[in-house]
């Protein structure tokens, strides 16, 4: 039997059985179906599979080997649940895990309880004391941040655990180039962090053509070969697939756990992790030159049949898929048509047979047959924005979970 669940805040244990639990503000129904209580209520059904991330973070776990592998939880898991995944993931092996913001991390700590918890997006002014407290791991961006956490350490009278960015082409996060010459100059800036790692980012590793990956890597080289030995890191999801020279000691895949394809252009290695189903409301006859939704704006070429489905832009489900998205209902795919609405999309469903219309009264939005990088690519945007927009509205189901690795 599966379990449903919810989204980072509520809590959940694993029974005898190795299914989730679900208790917390938006707990699920737990039922053998998609037809019982949350769910049939919901306008949508999200699935996620556990064993497929984690059967997803293991591929990346043997690419990187003998890197160690972490795991990518930000904005709650890219929209899955962190509360729900990263412990799945702590199950399977993960130690480290990155989150973007303190207040995530804070949420993650208690979860994790063995594992390393850093912030990527750094050491924020005034909360010093947050980070100590909850054994959380700052990534320390520039000599501001360096020498706060020194100042802590040295208050505490031990040396306190950061991980050190370093910017070779993101202009964003990191120590930019006066701060990396400062840093080599006098290395003693660095007494009392306990270096977890020199860190930088790509910039553009899901584009094997371009010659920005490897100048980074060079940048990376160049640079720590100036300062005091540490392990390394480099590599998101995309980097791993670039090789051996790439994983460094530590890397740092989110996307790819979640199924987006690391390897653009090329066949998905990852497993598909979601299913999204969106509830037929209505199916309808229309004839040639009846308009569809909002702006008419879309207008029947011939006699045929719309379907409206109980997901809508509120939902993530995102406007720049009117008239570009797919869904798939009992195997046969459909256009989506017209504008997409607030609660709404509408499919022209004219060419499924009625049998089949009359026996479905779910649609897949998103999921094996419509893959997330499908529809991103439908929307004209990245897999990483479908998933993360992805709303609070639907039944969560979560399937799966932690398996010992002697079973599989
Ligand atoms: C988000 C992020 C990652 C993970 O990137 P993916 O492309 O999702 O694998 C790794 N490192 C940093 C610094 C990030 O911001």
């Amino acid at each position: 039997m599966a379990a449903s669940g919810a989204r980072s805040g509520s809590t959940g244990q694993w029974n005898e059985g190795g299914h989730l639990v679900q208790s917390g503000p938006r707990a699920g129904i737990t039922g053998p179906d998609d037809h019982n209580g949350e769910a049939r209520r919901a306008g949508g059904v999200l699935t996620i599979d556990l064993n497929a991330i984690v059967e997803n973070w293991r591929q990346l776990r043997d690419l990187s080997a003998p890197a160690e592998c972490a795991a990518v939880v930000k904005a709650d898991a890219y929209g899955l649940g962190a509360a729900i995944v990263a412990p799945a993931l702590a199950a399977a092996g993960a130690k480290t895990f990155f989150v973007a913001q303190l207040t995530e991390a804070l949420a993650l700590r208690p979860l994790v309880p063995d594992a390393r918890v850093a912030v990527l997006n750094g050491l924020l002014p005034g909360c010093e004391a947050d980070y100590l407290d909850a054994d959380i791991v700052p990534v320390l961006n520039d000599l501001g941040e360096i020498h706060r956490w020194r100042a802590a350490a040295r208050r505490v009278g031990r040396p306190l655990p950061a991980f050190v960015h370093i910017d070779t082409g993101m202009s964003r996060l990191g120590l930019d180039r006066p701060g990396l010459d400062s840093l080599a100059a006098d290395p003693t800036r660095l007494d009392g962090i306990a270096n977890q790692g020199w860190m930088t980012h790509l910039a553009y590793a899901d584009n094997r053509d371009h010659p920005m990956t490897p100048a980074q890597r060079d940048r990376f080289d160049a640079a720590t070969a100036r300062l005091p030995t540490a392990p390394r890191s480099l590599a998101n999801s995309p980097g791993i697939f670039w090789g051996a020279q790439y994983t460094y000691d530590l890397t740092r895949p989110g996307c790819a756990l979640y199924g987006v394809n690391p390897t653009p252009g090329a066949h998905n290695p990852m497993r598909n992790v979601i299913r999204l189903a969106g509830r037929i409301r209505q199916v309808r006859h229309v004839d040639a030159g009846d308009t569809v939704g909002y702006g008419a704006a879309h207008q029947m070429a011939r006699p045929g049949k719309i379907a409206t489905i109980a997901i809508g832009y509120a939902d993530g489900y995102v406007r720049a898929l009117s008239g570009s998205g797919h869904v798939v209902i009992g195997g046969h795919r459909a256009a989506v048509v017209g504008r997409v609405s607030m609660d709404l999309i509408t499919a022209d469903v004219s060419d499924i047979p009625e049998a089949v219309l009359e026996r479905e009264d779910l649609a897949e939005v998103l999921g094996p047959d419509y893959p997330v990088d499908a529809a991103a690519a439908n929307a004209g945007t990245i897999g990483y924005e479908i998933l993360t927009a992805l709303g609070d509205r639907y039944a969560r189901r979560y399937v799966g979970g932690p398996t010992p690795e002697a079973r599989l």
